[in-house]
């Protein structure tokens, strides 16, 4: 699949396409190129320089270089369209060469510097490394801020938030929703020590980390959510179905978060790097 906003963050290019090496492919030591992948292969070499044919059929134009990621290493691997009609792109995986993923990791290419990079990691890594969510710092800062009266601290707890959310706006989710969980209303709080009121937590579906990447306001009510501190630690942290769960629900109760930045579903999936990698 092609590459999305969290790869544009993390690799830098968004020219580029991930999937997952099936254990056939890794057993056969190639893989046929698909949708993206064989787009961003074409459009990189040009169609009209990949081999038609076997590999030793005309083994200088079969040969391709990219730069293996993260280090750059410049390595060789062979391209080819092995039948004619040109309907299949076949790579071939090579341990000689340099590249030649596991069964179930996810293998990338992306074009950064006039270069066509390739690599691998397993699925959990990759997850890892390309969920959005992980890197707000602040977050406890800013949940401690919506809970105290006292002006000073709340001064100097907003100085310390890196994404200088407005601690009003939601206040003032919390309030419209009643001080209720907005994923099921009928889970149970605790009143706050200082307020005296359920205490709730502010989750920006669209999470506010993003906000460097792009103009569009994020801290805005559509995308604030009211979650009780059980939801908003499972949508951070929890498995794959639990949290495309909360996330579909929260979609549902307020369509209007899709327009912010003109996300589908599986977008916000991706930005908590829960979508099906195919
Ligand atoms: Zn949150
Ligand atoms: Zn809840």
């Amino acid at each position: 699949m092609k590459f999305g906003i969290s790869q544009k963050i993390k690799f830098g290019s968004d020219e580029g396409s991930y999937s997952i090496v099936t254990e056939r492919e890794h057993f056969d030591s190639q893989i046929t190129a698909t949708d993206s992948e064989a787009e961003l292969l074409l459009n990189f070499f040009g169609r009209e320089n990949i081999n038609i044919g076997n590999v030793a059929s005309d083994k200088a134009k079969s040969g391709k270089n990219f730069k293996l990621s993260p280090q750059g290493k410049s390595i060789t691997l062979n391209l080819v369209f092995p039948k004619p009609n040109k309907t299949e792109l076949r790579l071939y995986l090579s341990s000689t060469a340099g590249f030649k993923p596991e069964p179930n990791f996810v293998w990338f290419m992306f074009i950064k510097n006039g270069d066509l990079w390739i690599g691998s990691m397993p699925e959990a890594d990759w997850r890892n490394e390309n969920s959005i969510i992980i890197y707000d710092e602040s977050e406890e800062i800013y949940q401690d801020s919506l809970a105290e009266l006292d002006e000073i601290k709340i001064t100097n707890l907003k100085a310390r938030d890196v994404f200088a959310r407005d601690r009003n706006l939601a206040i003032k989710r919390i309030q419209l929703e009643k001080y209720t969980c907005e994923y099921d209303p009928s889970h149970n709080l605790f009143d706050s020590r200082h307020t005296k009121l359920p205490y709730l937590e502010a989750h920006h579906l669209i999470p506010i980390s993003l906000q460097k990447e792009i103009v569009q306001k994020l801290d805005v009510i559509e995308n604030i959510f009211s979650l009780c501190p059980f939801c908003h630690r499972a949508i951070h942290h929890a498995n794959i179905d639990l949290t495309r769960k909360i996330i579909n629900r929260l979609v549902d109760k307020r369509p209007q978060v899709t327009g912010i930045i003109n996300l589908q579903i599986v977008d916000f999936y991706r930005l908590y790097s829960v979508e099906d990698i195919c």
